[in-house]
């Protein structure tokens, strides 16, 4: 049998449950989840390796209308993710009103490579719904590529897997076998703060945060991670520390447990507040930020 091999894009709205279903596809943690909108703003890659084939996925941020710049940026990631790929699966879920998403729909398939529709959480409704729900997308896309899923119980995951590594090319291998993503430790830990700054607290605060990590030092038997969080305003400061610093310390202590966890290793984690104002809107910090 030759070496097939292929990118697959991960698109769809927010929530619909795309790092889910990616970290379900790839077996690991690799995108945070939370069940706020917009919460991935990288594109992160999760590998799929066999003897025979390498499934390269792309868990791209969700469909967003632009809003200030940072969005604007992310909105460009989306549409390469049109043009890049061997595969688009578009992810919806059963919140989502099919005729609703039409203007989605009709550009997706004005790209030339196959679309597989997945329709995820279907825990959440009755079988017949069910059934309507994928004839209703079924009418405004091609019927066999209609998939229902629920990526939160692992139902149909193996299935849909099947059925990309049924569609994608013969090709080599883009990475080493054993590779699962091609993001470096660093990354992982700042998401891990990220996710625990969207977890403990509200409203625009855990937008308006960017976290760098300033220092990684590894030794045989600890990690000593010096992160900073920079935030926009000298209040949002306040919030984040809180009270004699109870806030920051209770979110530095869940980020650390979820460190050890993925680094299998206990961990030393210094968190710092910053303000950085204006981060958001300022193209030349975004690059040295690290965003493209
Ligand atoms: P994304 O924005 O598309 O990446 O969505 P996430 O993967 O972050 O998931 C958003 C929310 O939907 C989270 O609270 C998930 O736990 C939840 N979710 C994902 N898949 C399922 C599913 O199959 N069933 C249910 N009930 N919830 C799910
Ligand atoms: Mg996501």
């Amino acid at each position: 049998m030759p070496h097939k091999s292929g990118f697959v894009n991960i698109i769809g709205n927010p929530n619909v449950g795309k790092s889910t279903l990616m970290n379900g596809l790839v077996g690991e943690k690799l995108s945070i989840i939370t069940p706020k909108a917009q919460t991935t703003r990288h594109r992160i890659l999760g590998i799929v390796s066999g003897d025979e084939y390498q499934v390269v996925f792309s868990d791209t941020p969700g469909i967003i209308k632009p809003a200030y710049r940072l969005q604007e940026d992310m909105m460009k990631t989306v549409s390469t993710a049109f043009t890049d790929a061997d595969i688009i699966l578009y992810l919806t879920d059963v919140k989502e009103i099919p005729d609703a998403q039409l203007p989605y729909v009709k550009k997706i398939q004005h790209c030339k490579v196959p679309v597989l529709l997945a329709v995820n959480k279907i825990d959440l409704v009755e079988q017949a719904d069910i059934e309507k729900l994928l004839n209703g997308w079924r009418e405004i896309v091609k019927a066999e590529t209609v998939i229902p899923l629920s990526a939160l119980h692992n139902f149909n995951v193996k299935e849909l897997f099947n059925e990309i590594l049924r569609l994608i090319p013969e090709g080599p291998e883009y990475y080493p076998k054993d590779t699962l993503t091609d993001r470096s430790e660093r990354f992982f830990v700042s998401e891990i703060i990220r996710e625990k700054i969207l977890k403990n607290y509200k409203q625009e605060i855990p937008y308006s945060c960017q976290i760098e990590i300033e220092s990684f030092r590894e030794a045989a038997d600890i990690d000593r991670i010096k992160a900073v969080i920079y935030v926009l305003r000298e209040s949002q400061k306040g919030i984040l520390i809180g009270h004699k610093g109870e806030a920051l310390k209770k979110t530095g202590t869940q980020a650390r447990i979820d460190m050890e966890k993925f680094l299998g290793k206990k961990v030393f984690l210094e968190l710092q507040v910053k303000v950085s104002e204006d981060w958001r809107d300022s193209q030349k910090k975004l690059k040295s930020f690290g965003y493209e």
